[in-house]
């Protein structure tokens, strides 16, 4: 293989010591701890194992969490409803809804609901506005971490072509949007499922990015020698393993970079949860110091 692998397992546990560091810091000096809420809808919920994840990873830092579960029959009111509580609740400064949500729920009045001060997920409309405008509050936990991936890695996007393959609200699109930041200076492509002949696009690219949901799209031929290559995706195999958006072992042979999966943007989402749930805990005190 001649590809640098860009370990997220490792480079999330030397963030999360971090930032233990900067929450003991953070409850010396103002005798409040970041808390974070997660929201969890539906008995067999596949994102269950994520959740308790996210709350461990709090737990391992000093963030407290707090759960909630509402039963896959429950209402979009019932939902909007444990959100105001929680919006009021000065103890939680960040607020997760683990999606999917059940398919007759009304998945953008349940995310508008939660405060915006609130929405460290960073894909609400005013966190995604911001960034538009490029005044961000809070950046989407998983583009978040791809770019830590990168910038921890040395690896800069100035002048670079980013090819995005995928534009969904909670990753191709605010990705791309981060990439195009002053400061952060690439020049970004954003494929989708209507983009012809993708292939044309990623074999322009210094770095490609991956969020399609596809298992093993991106193909060797499907790169220059040399790119860069993040793979967002996590497709279940039938034997229940985990595979990415790209055919890992040749595209390894002519990237000189490349994520695994799992172990590449998966530790680095989560890691970018509880910076952003300390970033709100910090806001909370500049407001309230007003
Ligand atoms: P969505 O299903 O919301 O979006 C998928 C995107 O990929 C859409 O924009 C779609 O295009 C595009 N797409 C689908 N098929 C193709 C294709 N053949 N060619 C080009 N574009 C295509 O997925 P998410 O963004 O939520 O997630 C993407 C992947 O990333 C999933 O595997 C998910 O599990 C994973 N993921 C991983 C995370 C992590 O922490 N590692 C976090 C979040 C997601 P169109 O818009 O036209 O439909």
């Amino acid at each position: 293989m001649k590809a640098r692998i860009l370990d997220g397992k490792k480079l999330a546990l030397t963030m999360q010591g971090e930032l233990a560091n900067d929450v003991n810091r953070f409850v010396d000096q103002h005798r409040i701890r970041p808390g974070l809420a997660t929201i969890l809808v539906g008995e067999n919920h596949p994102g269950r194992l994520y959740v308790k994840n996210k709350i461990r990873a709090c737990e391992a830092v000093g963030i407290h969490s707090v759960h909630r579960e509402l039963s896959g029959k429950c209402s979009t009111q019932d939902i909007v409803e444990v959100i105001h509580r929680l919006n009021q609740d000065p103890t939680v400064h960040g607020i997760l809804i683990q999606l999917p949500l059940p398919k007759h729920l009304d998945e953008d009045t349940i995310i508008e609901t939660v405060n915006p001060m609130k929405d460290v997920d960073g894909f609400g409309p005013a966190s995604l506005g911001l960034l538009a405008a490029g005044r961000p509050r809070y950046l989407a936990c998983t583009p978040y971490g791809v770019m830590q991936l990168l910038a921890r890695h040395d690896i800069s996007t100035v002048g670079k072509h980013v090819v995005v393959v995928g534009r969904s609200n909670i990753v191709g699109k605010p990705l791309a949007l981060i990439l195009v930041q002053k400061g952060i200076d690439a020049t970004v492509s954003v494929c989708h499922s209507r983009t012809s002949n993708v292939a044309n696009f990623t074999r322009q690219a210094d770095i490609v990015v991956m969020a399609i949901g596809q298992a093993e799209f991106l193909r060797a031929n499907m790169i220059k020698p040399g790119a860069v290559v993040i793979d967002v995706g996590m497709n279940r195999r039938a034997d229940n393993s985990w595979t990415g958006d790209v055919a890992f072992a040749e595209v390894a042979e002519v990237a000189s970079a490349i994520t695994p999966v799992p172990g590449g943007v998966g530790p680095m989402t989560i890691t970018m949860l509880l910076y952003n749930t300390l970033q709100a805990a910090r806001l909370h005190q500049a407001q309230v110091k007003i």
